[in-house]
């Protein structure tokens, strides 16, 4: 397949800037992101995430999970099902209203959100202005059946957000963790949406990975926790190396918010294309559990006991996108910088987020080298996720390390059988250090926290 072919397919919307093209010729070159569907020519705005890819998106997911559940008393985990009767989105408003305003260009046919457009008369595809259908409301939701029937009663849909497991299981989930508000509930899952208009890459596409929390707070404390969470959040990207200068939160106006929400902002990162959402920080006062006990039938209450009251919990939710806060962060860390007569393409990602940690390289693939470094490999696998190489120069594996993001290289040379010692080289500085072999793991361990 023709790496034409791939960056067409994969940069459906254009490139808008050269920076774009070369994230994902790289993606492409290196595993990271693969169009799906390729040897059937492709499957419009689907990606698969090759073997290095999902290490990053694992790594993406588990940063969020550290901070979000694991480091924290307060909030715990759910994994709620994909497939969901209609009640639930009958009672959280997705039937009536998750939608969007779609157009047809009456000159080329195609097709777009109006809220998206620069101009909204005008066709950014042919260029033709006046030639838009009346809009209509588009459903983003994807309908199927379960079982082998067809037809009403059978249909369930693939959950567009995550969220709702949340607030279904909100009772089940406090009853046997017994929390007490504040406290929130966490998931990170595949969602679904049809959008109209994917594209730039994995920014939108109609299959993604959210990582969501549903915070429960006792109703007076909303405001107080909403700017808790906006500033948590925000603090998230800036510690996992996103540079202060290409993020932003940003409130939104009163005609953006909707009905029940009392505040929302969004962190924005700053793509090439302009400032975009990576995530967004509600207030949804009591909506959700109120929907979700009157069509149910079922309380979804906290009996606070100090107080002897009943109420139900306000709701503060950050919702963020795992697939697009990775090629955030992709964007970010790419950097080309002259070395001597060469360019050298480096993924200056933090430890946490790179692919990699460590990569074990044999100064030579003889036997008496390759023996002991596969067993170095081994040693260090147990610990962290390794890359082990052995083919052409070091200084050409160096390069395939930066370019993957790995911010440490470990050569064992001839002299490391005589001294057992092994020279690290850092990606950042491409300084190098000798370390005898029994530190290395410790050495290691101080800096991949
Ligand atoms: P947008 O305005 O970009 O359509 P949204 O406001 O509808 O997004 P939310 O419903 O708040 O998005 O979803 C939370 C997060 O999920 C978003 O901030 C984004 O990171 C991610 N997300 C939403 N839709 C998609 C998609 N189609 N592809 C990839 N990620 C998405």
């Amino acid at each position: 397949m023709s790496l034409a072919y791939t960056l067409r397919a994969m940069s459906e919307a254009g490139s808008p800037d050269p920076l774009f093209d070369q994230i994902v010729n790289l993606c492409k070159r290196r595993g990271i992101v693969y169009p799906s569907a390729e040897i059937y020519g492709g499957f419009r705005s689907t990606y698969d995430y090759g073997p290095v890819g999902v290490l990053m998106l694992r790594n993406v997911k588990d940063a969020w999970w550290r901070s979000m559940v694991q480091m924290r008393n307060d909030v715990v985990g759910l994994d709620a099902s994909i497939l969901s009767p209609p009640q639930i989105w009958e009672a959280s408003g997705h039937l009536a209203n998750f939608t969007d305003p779609l157009v047809d260009c009456r000159n080329c046919g195609a097709r777009h959100r109006v809220d998206k457009l620069d101009n909204p008369d005008q066709c950014p595809t042919c260029g033709m202005s006046d030639q838009f259908t009346d809009p209509r409301q588009f459903n983003l939701m994807f309908k199927t059946q379960a079982g082998p029937v067809e037809g009403a009663g059978h249909d369930v849909y693939l959950r567009p957000e995550t969220a709702q497991g949340m607030f279904i299981n909100f009772a089940n989930v406090q009853y046997t963790s017994r929390k007490k508000p504040p406290f929130g509930i966490a998931q990170i899952g595949k969602s679904f949406r049809n959008e109209i208009t994917p594209g730039n890459f994995v920014f939108r596409t109609r299959e993604f990975e959210q990582m969501e929390m549903e915070y429960f707070v006792p109703p007076a404390e909303a405001e107080q926790w909403y700017e808790y969470w906006c500033e948590t959040r925000m603090q998230w990207y800036l510690d996992h190396g996103m540079p202060a200068e290409k993020l932003r939160l940003r409130a939104h106006d009163d005609d953006e918010l909707s009905h029940y929400s009392s505040g929302t902002s969004d962190v924005e990162f700053l793509f090439p294309w302009g400032w975009d959402e990576l995530e967004g920080i509600a207030n949804r006062g009591d909506y959700d559990l109120t929907q979700h006990a009157t069509h149910s039938g079922n309380k979804l209450e906290f009996f606070d006991q100090a107080a002897n009251e009943k109420y139900v919990p306000h709701v503060i939710e950050p919702a963020a996108g795992a697939t697009r806060t990775m090629m955030a962060f992709l964007m970010a860390a790419y950097e080309e910088e002259q070395v001597n007569d060469d360019t050298r393409v480096v993924l200056r990602l933090h430890h946490r987020i790179a692919p990699y940690k460590v990569a074990v390289l044999p100064l030579s693939k003889k036997p008496e080298l390759a023996g002991p470094s596969m067993e170095l490999f081994q040693q260090l696998a147990g610990s962290w996720m390794c890359d082990y190489d052995e083919t052409q120069n070091i200084g050409k594996r160096y390069r395939r390390q930066d370019e993957i993001g790995t911010p440490y290289c470990v050569t064992f040379d001839f002299d490391s059988l005589e001294d057992h010692a092994v020279t690290v080289r850092e990606r950042d500085s491409m300084e190098q250090v000798r370390l005898p072999i029994d530190d290395l793991h410790g050495w290691l361990a101080q800096r991949l926290v």
